[in-house]
This record gives structure tokens, C-alpha cells and sequence, in this order.
């Protein structure tokens, strides 16, 4: 010990001045020697090379749950190269798609979708098949994973072999992550999934967008509190192919009944809908699992309904023609607000209208004139 005390003094003494005689009382210890910043045994990382399209497609096609994602993430990439094999996926899938029941799912935050949609899903998969679970949700903060399609509020989905969650593609305009989920759910059927559930916050626009890409359009609500409390509007229900009023479940059951009744006389005064269906008012409990198999007989009698009438096929093409219109809109605004010379025109002439030099009219007009006249208009 004492041997090894002195090659440590003497190392010492050799490597730092202040361990020299003249600097009495001061002794500065070795450190350690330092590993490097960078993990030399650290295998370089294979960056994973984007697979071709048909080998995308053949994947999905087969069912291949990882090969669908990466369709998915191609859909909700904003790199124009992406977009463009994301299309390219999309059309080859297209031929097989359609094949399954589109649910749209909506209802005020705290009413119980994700629970809902839990139970729902697991009576769903009893009965075979596969269930896709996507969401719209535009806004920013909802969308980083923790709110819509967390697979933590969908406990048992979230585990199941036959379950497919994916959440809100990522914040964009309203028609953009609508478009973006519609996309979604051809690239689901053809992978075989014949269950859709769409989910989105019934408190905004969103609602619109879903309705246009389902087949049944189920609105949750609560009992015991207000209507407009709930922030539903009245749109919304009139929207609705189904009200279900979740948590019946303890002392609440009565609450519920009440506001059964309360929404079948309400709906008495809607005007008849598209479709010739009455839409049916419901009690239920997501939580205890109660009634879920009477929700799910009402949407079989639905689908049941709107197959023998007709009217299942006459929606689905006025939603292929909405998306096309809604697509061409989209890609317009694009075209027109990213144009360098529309951007720096804009400012100028918002700044003359904030001051009264030019009308809104004209400096729209001006505007417009100089992105047609730039010859830039093409998509
Ligand atoms: P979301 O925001 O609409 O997705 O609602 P959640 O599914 O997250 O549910 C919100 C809260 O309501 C949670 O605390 C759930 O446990 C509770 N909840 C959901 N369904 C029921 C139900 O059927 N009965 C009762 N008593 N509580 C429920």
C-alpha cells in the first residue's frame, strides 16, 4: 500500500506544477482518465432503405402490420417524395379496398370514447375479423401521442393480435389530417381490416370531416348535463346515425334513462334524414361493459338498413366525389400561398388595406392577377 501511495505522489509530482516544493500545502490529485465522448464498440447504425412500392403493397396485402405503418407514415409525410409513393401505394391498394364497415366515433372530451371504443372493439373482434382504430384530431397539442388513439386508454386493443391503432396524423390543416386519414383506411382495408373506427372530439369541425368518410356516425353523450354544456351542436346530432348515452352505470342509470328520453323527442323534431333511418337513442356503460351488444345491434341493423335501400353505395360515391373536390381545393391553396411572389404581394397589400389605401376587393383582385398573370397557377 505504502508502494503504491509513493508511485502515486511521484506521478503526481510530475504532472502538475502546483505539486512542486514551492507551492507548500498544496497537492492536486491525478483524475481519471476520461473514455471517450463516442462508444467505440458502438455498431454504426444501418439506416433502414425505404422499400420499393410493390413491396409495400404486396406487405400490406399480406397483412403485414409493419409494412402498413410505413404506408401510413408515407401518407403523413409532408416530403413531396413521400406523397408521391404514398399515392402510388394508395392507388395499387385502392382495387381492394372498401370492403368494411367505416364508423365514425365522436363525443365531448371526458365522455368516454377511448373506454367506448375499448369495449366496442373487443365485442367487434369476438365476433372475427380485424378493427382499425385511426383519429382525427387538428389540433397541435392533442396530437403529440398522449390524447386521441393512445394505446394506453385502449388498454386491451391495445394487445389484441387483430387490433390496429394509430393516432391523429399530426397537426395541419383540418382538411389536410382528414385527407390524410382517409388515406389511412383504404391502406387498413386492403390490409384486410373490415372494421373502421374513426374517432374525433366533438367540439369542432372535425365532426363534418369524419361524417364524410364513414358509414355510421355514433354520437356519445352524457347524461345530466346540458346540451350545450356538452358543446354539442346541434349539427352535430343532426349528423348522428346513433346517440348512445355512456356511463349508465351505478346511481346514474336513472340520469341516463331521463336523458334518453330527452334526446329520442328532440330528435322528433329534426327533419328526416338522407338515408330514411331513424337514428336510435341508446344507454350503455363503456366502462362496465353494459349494453354494448344493443349499441352493436342497432349499427347491424343499420348496415342492414341503408345495404337493402341502397343508400350505403350512394354515400360512399359522395364521399369519393367530396375528397376529389376537397383535394382540389386543398392543393389550390397550397399552390396559391406558397408561391414566393403571392406571399410577399400579400403582405404588401394587406398592409395598404390595414392603412385604408385599397379595398379588400381590389387587393385580393391584384393578388390573384399577378399569381394567373406569373403563369405559376399549375399544381
Ligand atoms: P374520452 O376523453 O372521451 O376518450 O374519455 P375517456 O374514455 O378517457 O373517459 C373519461 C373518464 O370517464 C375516465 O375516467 C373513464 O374511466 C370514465 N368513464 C368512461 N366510461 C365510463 C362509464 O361507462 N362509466 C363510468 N362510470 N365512467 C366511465
Amino acid at each position: 500500500m505504502e508502494k503504491e501511495n509513493n508511485i502515486h505522489t511521484h506521478t503526481v509530482q510530475h504532472c502538475h506544477i502546483e505539486n512542486d516544493e514551492q507551492f507548500a500545502g498544496l497537492t492536486v490529485n491525478v483524475g481519471v482518465k476520461q473514455p471517450p465522448s463516442v462508444n467505440p464498440y458502438m455498431k454504426p447504425r444501418v439506416r433502414r432503405t425505404m422499400p420499393a412500392v410493390g413491396e409495400i403493397v404486396e406487405g400490406i396485402l399480406r397483412g403485414d402490420v409493419t409494412m402498413l405503418s410505413r404506408a401510413v407514415t408515407l401518407v403523413e409525410s409532408v416530403s413531396p417524395q413521400h406523397q408521391s409513393l404514398a399515392q402510388e401505394v394508395i392507388e395499387k391498394c385502392l382495387p381492394y379496398s372498401g370492403n368494411s364497415r367505416r364508423i365514425g366515433i365522436t363525443g365531448v372530451p371526458g365522455a368516454g370514447k377511448s373506454t367506448s371504443i375499448d369495449s366496442f372493439g373487443l365485442h367487434v373482434l369476438k365476433q372475427g375479423g380485424k378493427l382499425a382504430v385511426l383519429a382525427i384530431d387538428p389540433s397541435s397539442e392533442r396530437t403529440k401521442g398522449s390524447i386521441l388513439g393512445d394505446k394506453t386508454r385502449m388498454e386491451r386493443l391495445a394487445v389484441h393480435p387483430s387490433a390496429f391503432i394509430r393516432p391523429s396524423p399530426s397537426a395541419g390543416s383540418l382538411g389536410g389530417v382528414a385527407r390524410k386519414t382517409r388515406e389511412t383506411i383504404v391502406l387498413c382495408e386492403a390490409a384486410g381490416y373490415n372494421n373502421i373506427f374513426v374517432e374525433t372530439v366533438g367540439v369542432g369541425q372535425s365532426e363534418t370531416a369524419v361524417h364524410s368518410m364513414v358509414d355510421f356516425f355514433l354520437l356519445i353523450q352524457l347524461a345530466g348535463t346540458g346540451d350545450e354544456l356538452q358543446g354539442i351542436k346541434r349539427g352535430i346530432m343532426e349528423m348522428a346515425d346513433g346517440i348512445v348515452i355512456n356511463k349508465a352505470d351505478g346511481d346514474n342509470v336513472d340520469r341516463a334513462r331521463l336523458a334518453q328520453a330527452q334526446f329520442r323527442s328532440a330528435l322528433h323534431l329534426f327533419p328526416p334524414t338522407q338515408s330514411g333511418w331513424i337514428p336510435e337513442v341508446l344507454c350503455y356503460s363503456g366502462y362496465y361493459d353494459l349494453g354494448i351488444g344493443e349499441v352493436w345491434d342497432m349499427i347491424d341493423r343499420y348496415f342492414e338498413f341503408s345495404k337493402s335501400n341502397g343508400y350505403f353505395d350512394t354515400k360512399r360515391q359522395q364521399q369519393a366525389r367530396y375528397w376529389m373536390y376537397e383535394t382540389i381545393d386543398e392543393q389550390l391553396r397550397r399552390n396559391f400561398y406558397n408561391n414566393p411572389e403571392v406571399e410577399r404581394m400579400l403582405r404588401e397589400k394587406e398592409a395598404r388595406v390595414l392603412s385604408n389605401l385599397q379595398s379588400s376587393f381590389t387587393a385580393a383582385r391584384d393578388v390573384l392577377d399577378c399569381y394567373y398573370a406569373a403563369g405559376k397557377g399549375s399544381v
